[in-house]
């Protein structure tokens, strides 16, 4: 019997004609049941996820999901929390499209035992026959359950549904001592959840550290560090081979023969995916249903998408990708071109309480040329940051704590974005590629992230004292010192207090302004003034030729550059260095300023303008660099107060990093410089 779909379908009883006082007769005539007849087996994130796209589309779409688990559609992900007793049942419930609304849609809560791809129907578990156009797997994965010697007596649980969490949630009051197999997401999420109630927990994970396939061994180590610190034993390189116990678990034995005594095992060991109904059904199968750029299986008509299928040889165990693959099933399904080529790794997730974050292939990452890698670790705040950049992109990168740029990286990972050479600079410095001002909105950083780096104010510091009445930038100045330093972040104050009066007026203004513009025309004046001329004997020599002639004045003005070089360099790292006895900042700005106008007039005494050859001249040039753009970055300083805040920081820190970015090589240049002059 073909089904047909309508609104008062008791899944319970098979098919029934709508009754006279149904509910559907309250309402405007139905509309016409729009496109195929679609059934979607498997009603998890993936299968809920594939309705609305198809509704979306078609609010009167003919649409018959079937959920195996007997309940209404809930959030797995959350099942840890509903565990850990942070969250309800009724909060983990995913809403079921409006049946009202949505005229041609319904759930039924039972499993289909039998498809019948030829002729086009499914056979549920109460043996009713179901009719379709189109027909979607979402049925999802089960849990990986291992070979072990005694894994089949009480004690030993899976953690997969919503049953599983229950039976897990009824186990904890009794159990004394839980062995949780596997350290990846689940085993963690899992471990976490289970120490609850005290109950002593132990997590054994065969690979080498904890996460290994998101993570590099530095960001599991902390991940590690964090999870003992909950009070869970971690051992890692080992697995269980053996369950001990006559009928009911009383220990393993790991793989190097240590036994463990334990009343329950949790069994996180990986998935498999739910592929029989297909593979019985003549569909074909390898690890998973296999499935091609539009998410067809080999039966024409049939789709699968979530973690069931296999696309590429690839079977992803995250919800992101089946939420891609969902989208382009409905997209091709309502005839549509979309094409599904794959999803990149991604994952930002909260494990066991942690940020973690890691986005291609972390454990496989090929060794070759144009790759490299960069870290930041910030041990004091628990941070730890990696990028891998091939030919300028990135690549893959993995960190443990709050990153409040991940969301960014991952746009920069998927659209392919070139991160340059100032940002690679700036993130091994300071953890960030674009800056901390650049990223979002600063109300929606985390509490710990810093927004003074020279006071070392976080967020949450600000927060508690604006929720104390400073509000007002001058007022979390004197509360925290923020942005008392070197100013660069009190646009940052600004936007937290909702300050949106341009910038003030630096003091120092006039004298940065006219420093840099004189340095700035001296740089000029080398760069574009034709080169002194030489006497050619020295008895026609004029006085001043000898400043960049005589061997005697040029070690002066030599030595001279050096020492106003490396003063000027030293002063440039006074914010890392602390050394904030020197004085105010905004002073020792204007001194840095003053000396890089000094370096660049003994510059033109010291060399005449000629701009020399081979090592010498990139000297040079870099020191021209060095000159233009620190001139350039103190104008911008100078001039901030005619710009809006927000703009007047983005604009100092890229001429700033600039700066930065071009004094780096001077050291070296310089040493070489000196080196071929007296060794030579
Ligand atoms: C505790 C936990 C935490 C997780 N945390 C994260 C996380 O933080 N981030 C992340 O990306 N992923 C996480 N995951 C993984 C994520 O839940 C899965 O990737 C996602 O659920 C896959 O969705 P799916 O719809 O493909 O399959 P499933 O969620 O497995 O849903 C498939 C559904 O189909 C049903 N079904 C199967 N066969 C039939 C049949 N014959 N008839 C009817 N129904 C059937 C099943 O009963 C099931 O309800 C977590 C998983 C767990 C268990």
């Amino acid at each position: 019997m073909a089904v047909t779909s309508v609104k008062s379908e008791n899944p319970s009883k098979g098919i029934q004609e709508p009754a006279a006082n149904d509910v559907v007769q309250q309402f405007e005539p139905l509309k016409p049941l729009a496109g195929p007849k679609i059934i979607v087996i498997g009603s998890g994130p993936v299968g809920m996820r594939f309705v609305e796209d198809v509704l979306k589309r078609k609010q009167n779409a003919n649409i018959t999901m079937f959920g195996g688990e007997g309940t209404q559609p809930y959030n797995r992900i959350q099942l840890s929390s509903l565990l850990a007793g942070e969250a309800k049942y009724e909060d983990i419930l995913n809403t079921l499209p409006d049946e009202q609304r949505h005229t041609g849609f319904q759930h039924i809560p039972a499993n289909v035992e039998v498809v019948f791809s030829k002729e086009k129907y499914v056979v549920d578990q109460q043996g009713n026959r179901y009719d379709y156009d189109k027909l979607v797997f979402a049925t999802g994965s089960r849990p990986h359950v291992p070979d072990i010697p005694g894994v089949d007596q009480t004690g030993v649980y899976t953690f997969r549904n919503l049953k599983d969490a229950e039976a897990l949630s009824a186990r904890i009051w009794r159990s004394r001592h839980i062995v949780v197999v596997g350290g990846g997401l689940l085993g963690l999420e899992a471990a976490r959840a289970l120490t609850r109630f005290n109950t002593k927990v132990t997590l054994i994970q065969q690979g080498p550290w904890l996460m290994n396939r998101q993570l590099d061994e530095k960001a599991a180590t902390l991940l590690k560090n964090s999870i003992e610190n909950k009070g869970i034993e971690v051992i890692t390189e080992s697995g269980v081979r053996n369950i001990l116990g006559e009928g009911r678990v009383t220990g393993v034995v790991t793989r190097d023969k240590t036994e463990i005594e334990c009343d329950t095992v949790l069994l996180c060991a990986g998935i498999k995916p739910n592929m029989e109904l297909a593979r019985d059904a003549n569909i074909k199968v390898a690890n998973a249903i296999m499935v091609d750029d539009q998410l067809q299986t080999s039966e024409p008509n049939v789709f699968a998408i979530g973690e069931c299928c296999e696309h590429r040889g690839l079977t992803y165990g995250l919800v992101n990708p089946g939420f891609e693959q969902a989208a382009v099933a409905a997209n091709v399904i309502a005839n549509g071109s979309a094409s599904y080529l794959g999803s990149l790794e991604v994952s930002r997730l909260k494990v066991a309480g942690e940020y973690v974050c890691s986005m291609g292939p972390i454990d496989n990452l090929p060794k070759r040329p144009f790759q490299s890698e960069y870290t930041y670790t910030n041990k004091k705040a628990g941070i730890y940051r990696k990028i891998v950049l091939y030919k300028g992109r990135i690549y893959a990168a993995t960190g443990f704590g709050e990153w409040p740029e991940s969301r960014r990286i991952q746009e920069a990972y998927q659209q392919g974005r070139r991160v340059y050479p100032w940002q690679v600079l700036r993130f091994i410095l300071t953890g960030t590629i674009w800056g901390v001002g650049s990223s979002n909105n600063i109300k929606t950083w985390s509490a710990e992230t810093h927004v003074c780096q020279c006071k070392g104010v976080s967020l949450g510091e600000l927060t508690v004292h604006m929720e104390q009445g400073a509000t007002s930038v001058a007022a979390l100045q004197d509360k925290t010192q923020a942005g008392t330093v070197c100013g660069s972040c009190k646009p940052l104050l600004q936007e937290l207090v909702g300050d949106t009066t341009p910038m003030e007026k630096d003091s120092t203004w006039g004298s940065l302004l006219g420093f840099s513009v004189v340095a700035l025309a001296i740089a000029c004046l080398i760069l574009y003034l034709p080169a002194a001329q030489v006497a050619d004997s020295v008895f026609d020599q004029g006085w001043y030729e000898m400043i960049w002639n005589d061997h005697f004045y040029k070690q002066v003005t030599g030595f001279t550059l050096l020492g106003l070089s490396v003063i000027g360099l030293l002063m440039s790292m006074q914010k890392r260095l602390s050394f904030n006895w020197l004085g105010q900042y905004k002073y020792l700005r204007v001194l840095h300023v003053f000396l890089g106008l000094a370096c660049a007039g003994v510059l033109l005494l010291h060399t005449g303008m000629h701009l020399g050859e081979n090592l010498n001249f990139y000297l040079m040039a870099d020191f021209l660099g060095v000159i233009i753009l620190g001139s350039l970055a103190a104008g911008v300083v100078a001039i901030s107060h005619h710009m809006k805040a927000k703009q007047a920081m983005k604009l100092r820190s890229f001429w700033r990093w600039l700066h930065v970015l071009i004094t780096w090589p001077l050291p070296i240049l310089l040493a070489f410089h000196v080196l071929s002059v007296y060794y030579y």
